[in-house]
């Protein structure tokens, strides 16, 4: 995926507690790590998120995101995972309110728009949460730092385009971007991006 023009590699851990569904430990993303050069966008969807930071700094995450849901202490998570030098991020399922991620706009380098709830690959994209997309891009806008919009879930070219002119600039897209095997790789992601 890399090599068809990916620019990241988005990574969704998921507990079978915090999610319904159980995927991949730290120890797999350190497996992963030397076979791209490719920034590891690590989507934490585990609870609680604190006791596992660290493994997955030192796995070879470039980005952690984390839900505010997964801890109690969302700021303290956040420096948990500064302090280790690695970028840090906010995702917002459907129903959480733009809201939950004022307070730390200052300290953030991404927000997470989830476009359905997490926990399953090949959902319908939640198009109620588009709204909420513009208001996290005035948000960021006004905050005047360098922070990603990225938006997860259901992502097609119709979506992509809905999640584009709502504000969003980083995409996740799982089944539309592995439809029809490696060799349609390219024009998958070619699809998703649309006009620049
Ligand atoms: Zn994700």
């Amino acid at each position: 995926m890399a090599e068809a023009g990916a620019d990241m590699i988005h990574i969704d851990v998921m507990d079978g507690h915090f999610v319904p569904n159980l995927t991949i430990g730290p120890a797999v993303v350190k497996a992963l790590r030397p076979h791209t050069d490719r920034p590891f966008d690590v989507h934490l969807m585990i609870a609680p998120v604190d006791p596992f930071i660290d493994a997955f700094a030192d796995a070879g995450a470039d980005i952690i995101t984390v839900h505010p849901e997964s801890g109690a202490h969302l700021h303290r998570t956040l420096q948990r995972i500064k302090d280790r030098g690695v970028r840090c991020g906010v995702a917002l399922n459907p129903v959480t309110p733009a809201g939950a991620v004022a307070p730390v706009l200052g300290q953030i380098d991404l927000v997470l728009a989830m476009t359905v709830n997490p926990g399953f690959g090949g959902q319908s994209f939640i198009a109620e949460v588009v709204p909420k997309i513009a208001a996290l891009r005035a948000m960021i806008d006004g905050v005047g730092r360098a922070i990603d919009l990225e938006v997860d879930g259901g992502i097609t070219a119709a979506t992509a385009r809905l999640a584009r002119a709502a504000g969003a600039d980083l995409l996740v897209a799982g089944t539309a971007a592995f439809a029809g095997g490696a060799g349609a790789y390219g024009a998958n992601l070619e699809g998703l991006r649309g006009e620049p």
